[in-house]
């Protein structure tokens, strides 16, 4: 049980977050912060925090938990608002969709690296963002990473660990570097895949008509071509080493696919086509 829970960044994960908690009564009080009052009294209108404080020093006084729940790119100026207001044992953890850039954030900012800080990522998320798109059942049988550090207490990360199961969530432990590898083969290379080919197609002559004819396969492929272009460049710059080797993995495979196809290798085709089919039937349910 949370007693007083901070959110920076009121949007769809950390919105999220405080609704699931919210429901089933794991939080007494939730106080969130962000830049703009309006997105915040959209906030508490939605039920989604008790109330908020515009400066982040205010809002994370007296909390048990702060959540970093803003844009990558916003980790470390966060970080600087908060550092000094924070008190020795609060727990302090992050939801950023790559572990290693907020790591460096925060030990830049704290000028070390806080044995309440606790690096997370819930692996659930939708292509829409702000408090309106937020909702209590995100995380429901959804996994979330986290990769404590040497210097986190096992008190900071049992708390956390606790905070994401009563969400609905089922929580592993990683380490930062594994955890920003597998989420650039898994996340981050297929929303390149997704942005790279819907700009490509927006930017043929003919793209009405391609778009007109676009059928099932094509929306389900591309619907994360919609998700916060703000959000994913940060992605990419944060993440740079680990999704550049997977860029370059794919590049080369894709190659491979447009010989056999220019050689009319239909041997090959087919053994790349079976092979993934067996892979996605077996590994990816619905
Ligand atoms: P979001 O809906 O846009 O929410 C981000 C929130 O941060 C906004 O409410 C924004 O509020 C606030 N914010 C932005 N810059 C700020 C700053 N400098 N200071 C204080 N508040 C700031 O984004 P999200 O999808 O929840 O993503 C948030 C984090 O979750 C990101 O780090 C992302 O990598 C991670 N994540 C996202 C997903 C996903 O699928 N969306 C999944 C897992 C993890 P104001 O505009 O009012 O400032």
């Amino acid at each position: 049980m949370i007693d007083r829970l901070c959110i920076i960044g009121v949007g769809l994960i950390g919105g999220s977050l405080a609704l699931a908690l919210r429901r089933v009564g794991y939080v007494n009080e939730v106080i969130g912060t962000s830049r703009n009052q309006d997105h915040l009294q959209r906030a508490v209108d939605l039920r989604v925090i008790d109330r908020f404080e515009m400066n982040a020093a205010c809002a994370v006084d007296g909390a048990d938990i702060v959540v970093l729940g803003v844009p990558l790119g916003a980790m470390q100026q966060v970080c600087e608002q908060i550092k000094d207001a924070l008190r020795e044992g609060t727990v302090l953890t992050d939801v950023g969709s790559s572990k290693a850039s907020v790591v460096a954030a925060v030990r830049a900012a704290f000028g070390r690296l806080p044995m309440g800080f606790v690096p997370g990522h819930p692996i659930a998320g939708t292509e829409k963002s702000g408090v309106e798109a937020a909702f209590a059942e995100l995380f429901q049988n959804k996994r979330t990473i986290l990769t404590p550090l040497e210097s986190t207490s096992e008190q900071a990360c049992q708390a956390v660990h606790d905070m994401w199961a009563a969400a609905g969530s089922i929580v592993e432990i990683s380490s930062v570097d594994h955890h920003d590898q597998v989420l650039a083969a898994t996340s981050h290379l297929p929303h390149m895949l997704a942005f790279g080919l819907v700009d490509s197609l927006a930017r043929m002559g003919e793209h009405d008509e391609i778009f007109r004819y676009a059928a099932g396969g094509f929306r389900d492929f591309t619907r994360i071509a919609s998700s916060d272009p703000l959000m994913w460049r940060d992605i990419c710059v944060a993440n740079r080493r680990a999704l550049l080797s997977m860029m370059a993995r794919f590049r080369a495979d894709l190659d491979i696919i447009a010989e056999a196809i220019e050689n009319e290798d239909g041997e090959v085709l087919l053994e790349i086509f079976t092979r993934a089919k067996q892979a996605r039937d077996t590994y990816v349910i619905g």
